[in-house]
């Protein structure tokens, strides 16, 4: 293990500067993420930022730090709208589909680990539900109404921004002035319980026809959806802890109230670095649930899709995701992927070639300047498109050795070898992949579903059936959804 601490800045969205990076205590890391919420298939978008975090993760144990990574799953208390309004989006799905909401949730959970694990994310070392933390939710409300900064209305219990804004800075993260957010709001209705129109719920008071809901002081109801976040980072992290991560979407509302809200309880800012990750579009708009532009993994990897039309392999996506600056914006697209694809064999091979080069006397280049400027690269707010061009450079310099262009020491070669690989491998989240079997397999893949359509066209169903129980047999799911069939090895 590396113990190459020290050198990592960060860029704090919380001070619009890079900053070296120094935990509160030594050697132990505090990473809070904000996970998914599993009333739908997550999407490329959403995968995009969960994958920038599973490299932030997997570089900072790389350098040799303790860390307890926690990302929830948020399966209550969220609703279609972030002004409070509207139906609960689990509760919904299970109206719709004739469930119970617990069932939507365990199964778009199930799904949200199966999508990540094809990425090759690590699993967090937390993984805490909203509905598995009521009590904390209402313990951590009754802080903040003794503080004096939240107020009850009907049953159900608001954020008195205005209040908290007098002694503290509501907007601190997102740079917003609260004159501008009140004059961007709606006026109040006369109808309505809260104070200001900025002010948000901690807990909300459920009508008879809600079904996810809880006792507490104030009535029967659910917890507001920014309050999960504080209460279960705080509960595992502590009142103040390192990184919390989220989505550059997630900075407005949602991160400025965790921030208040946890101040209030606390009296403590909650974190030291706040990082967010850039959107993934498509067609140049933003991949969204909400507005459906969005493509799901498994279409993706199927090549079952109008967007993309190709089948691409989920370790190909992922480096063409590290390609570029996690915040930055990234576009999708078939020949951005293509080349990706082919860059990322281009490497493989040279992680290939390393297992048996045969080594010389000395080095024909600075070797260790080299492997520098890995770390360099990745201590720079964790640069991996610098990253993968200098493991480029390497890779041209590997070539050259195998031809007799150049020349790599014994010792050389061993760290060279080490370090390409944990770059690779280890930081990167990277893995071989078999080129070949991969490309037949999609061209077949392809051919076996459209006879399979076929049969379902005429209505043959006990061909289209014996077609996906043999597939099954050979460990390869075939899932129906509305704009055709989708397959994935188990
Ligand atoms: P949600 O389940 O909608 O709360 O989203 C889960 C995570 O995905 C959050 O961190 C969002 O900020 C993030 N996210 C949503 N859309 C995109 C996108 N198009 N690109 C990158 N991240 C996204
Ligand atoms: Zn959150």
């Amino acid at each position: 293990m590396s113990t190459r601490k020290g050198n990592l800045t960060i860029y704090n969205s919380l001070t619009g500067k890079k900053e070296k990076f120094e935990p509160l205590i030594n050697g132990f890391v505090g990473l809070y993420v904000c996970g998914p919420t599993v009333y739908s298939h997550v999407h490329l978008g959403n995968c995009r930022t969960f994958i920038s975090f599973d490299m932030v993760y997997r570089y900072l144990k790389h350098l040799g730090y303790k860390i307890r990574y926690v990302r929830n799953i948020t399966d209550a208390g969220h609703l279609e709208n972030d002004a409070e309004e509207g139906e609960d989006k689990i509760a919904k799905k299970a109206r719709l589909e004739q469930i119970e909401p617990m069932e939507v949730v365990q199964q778009y959970t199930i799904n949200f680990h199966e999508v990540l694990g094809r990425f090759n994310n690590l699993p967090p070392n937390i993984e805490p539900t909203a509905t598995g933390h009521i009590i904390e939710q209402i313990e951590m409300v009754k802080k903040i109404m003794q503080e004096g900064l939240a107020y009850e209305a009907n049953g159900s219990v608001y954020f008195d921004v205005e209040k908290y804004n007098e002694t503290d800075n509501y907007g601190i993260l997102s740079k917003r002035k609260i004159e501008d957010l009140v004059s961007g709001t709606r006026e109040l209705d006369g109808q309505d319980e809260k104070k200001s129109p900025l002010d948000f719920a901690l807990w909300k008071n459920a009508a008879p026809q809600h079904i996810m809901k809880w006792p507490s002081p104030w009535g029967v109801g659910f917890p507001g959806w920014h309050l999960e976040c504080s209460v279960m980072s705080t509960k595992y992290l502590g009142e103040q802890f390192d990184i919390h991560g989220g989505g550059m979407d997630l900075k407005f509302p949602h991160h400025e109230c965790e921030i208040a809200q946890g101040t209030a309880a606390t009296g403590k800012k909650p974190v030291r670095y706040w990082m967010h990750a850039n959107m993934l579009t498509l067609n140049g708009k933003k991949m969204s649930k909400s507005t459906g532009n969005t493509l799901l993994p498994e279409a993706l990897f199927s090549g079952n899709n109008q967007a993309i039309g190709k089948a691409f392999h989920p370790i190909v996506v992922r480096f063409f995701m590290m390609q570029a600056h996690y915040t930055s914006t990234l576009d999708f697209s078939a020949e951005a992927l293509d080349a990706a694809e082919k860059g990322f064999h281009r490497l493989s091979e040279a992680i290939e070639m390393l297992e048996d080069l045969s080594v010389q006397q000395s080095s024909s280049i600075d070797v260790q300047k080299l492997i520098d400027s890995f770390y360099a690269a990745m201590d720079d707010d964790f640069n991996t498109p610098v990253l993968i061009a200098r493991l480029f450079d390497a890779s041209k310099f590997i070539q050259n050795v195998k031809a007799g262009k150049a020349q790599l020491g014994l010792e050389d070669f061993k760290s060279l070898k080490a370090k390409m690989n944990a770059f690779f491998f280890d930081v990167l989240g990277l893995q071989k992949i078999d080129q070949d079997e991969d490309d037949s397999l999609g061209t077949v893949m392809e051919l076996v579903l459209s006879m399979r359509q076929k049969a379902r066209n005429n209505q043959d169903w006990d061909t289209a059936d014996s077609i996906r129980d043999k597939l099954q047999e050979a460990n390869i799911k075939v899932k129906d959804g509305s704009d055709g069939a989708t397959w994935s090895k188990n």
